[in-house]
């Protein structure tokens, strides 16, 4: 089996699986309990904000554990803008737990600002600073910091530089790069920062909202005691130690590994657009997170390559494994000015460091033979 579909979720590391077990069967209290086993619980999960602190550079307490991506991001959204924020600025890119919170946030009042992007799928300055100033102050910034789509990295020093300038509250959705060279956050321009375990190597139902002490700002989550009494509910507490011990593991992998990532990344890339010219690779000229290749052919179905490749036991994705279901031209992609009939033959691999040079060979080997059967079978294109 070939799995490049690591942006869509990871597999669970040995040593991951190794330190939530006793969480399951032995420490598994509830951590609000009074007894001794519920003090355990409660230290663990203590433990668990400290280590994944440490891991982002940031102070515990400014850590809320969540149940993944789209928690974290629908709970910074919402806060944003019912604590005084006049509008709403986002970008035309946005994985869809925010587009579809923004929307929905729309429908409920909130003025919005979808920012659109450049051919390589950027947001320029300028076009945010205009945004800023038709929202009003202080306006609420979201920006996702690297596409789980094309990889793209948007430049959010300089972006969440400008926005803080103007007294704006700033987002990231940094789901993607969370593991894979995030720098340290206590030094970003940025308010509130969203991540997901399972994307770097945590059991499913575990993420991160981090806040910066004194921002002025409060996440909107159910209310209840927990979590400093920001977001309620029993936590989970092996999803919150699988998810600490998962982003120091991968923090270490990516760094030994990061630059042989992009090297099987780039080869892959090379070798394909060599053998089938006319091949559009998107997000190409930006800087893009290591692992992540997106790809479109002309005149063909991208959902038709995933099958076929999923048929030789190889498993890629045609875009967001959350976009699948719904059978619509990529949004991102649409934003970036990709003309429709690539959109459709769109394609996206994505590594990890348990990628090998063996794998790749396989997949240009399989991936080119599928894309020239479909394309011949495709009488009307060029
Ligand atoms: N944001 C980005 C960029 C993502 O890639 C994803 C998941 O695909 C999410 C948010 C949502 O995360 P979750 O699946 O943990 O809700």
């Amino acid at each position: 089996m070939i799995y490049l579909d690591h942006n869509a979720t990871t597999p669970v590391p040995p040593e991951v699986l190794d330190a939530v077990q006793p969480y399951f069967r032995d420490t598994f209290a509830n951590p609000s309990s009074q007894h001794r086993l519920g003090e355990r619980a409660r230290a663990a999960l203590e433990d668990a904000r400290e280590r994944v602190a440490a891991a982002l550079g940031v102070r515990p307490a400014e850590i809320v554990f969540t149940s993944g991506g789209t928690e974290s991001i629908h709970g910074a959204l919402c806060g944003m803008t019912s604590c005084g924020a006049r509008a709403l600025v986002t970008t035309r890119v946005e994985h869809t737990a925010a587009a579809l919170c923004a929307d929905r946030l729309e429908k409920e009042g909130v003025p919005v600002h979808r920012l659109p992007v450049d051919r390589s799928g950027r947001v320029q300055p300028n076009v945010l600073e205009e945004a800023l100033e038709a929202a009003g102050a202080p306006a609420a910034l979201n920006l996702i910091w690297a596409n789980n789509e094309t990889g793209v990295l948007q430049d959010v020093q300089l972006l969440g530089g400008l926005a803080r300038a103007r007294g704006a509250i700033v987002h990231l959705d940094g789901v993607q790069l969370a593991g894979k060279g995030m720098p340290c956050l206590q030094d970003l321009p940025a308010d509130m920062v969203s991540l997901s375990g399972h994307k770097f190597g945590a059991p499913k139902g575990a993420g991160v909202l981090w806040m910066r002490r004194g921002a002025p700002v409060r996440p909107r989550f159910a209310p209840g005691h927990q979590e400093g009494g920001l977001r309620g509910g029993t936590e989970n507490l092996p999803g919150i130690v699988g998810l600490a011990r998962a982003l120091e593991v991968a923090k270490e992998r990516w760094s030994e590994n990061v630059s042989r990532i992009e090297a099987l990344r780039d080869g892959l890339q090379r070798r394909i657009v060599e053998a089938l010219p006319g091949t559009l690779v998107n997000g190409g000229d930006a800087p893009r997170i290591a692992n992540t290749l997106n790809l479109s052919f002309h005149g063909i179905e991208g959902a038709g390559v995933v099958h076929s490749l999923s048929e030789e036991d190889i498993h890629v994705s045609s875009g967001s494994a959350c976009l699948s279901d719904v059978d619509g031209p990529s949004p991102v992609l649409a934003a970036m000015g990709v003309p429709l009939d690539f959109i459709h033959g769109s394609l996206r691999f994505s590594l990890s460091w348990t990628t090998t040079s063996e794998e790749i060979d396989r997949v240009v080997d399989v991936t080119v033979g599928v894309v020239r059967r479909l394309q011949a079978m495709n009488p009307s294109r060029d």
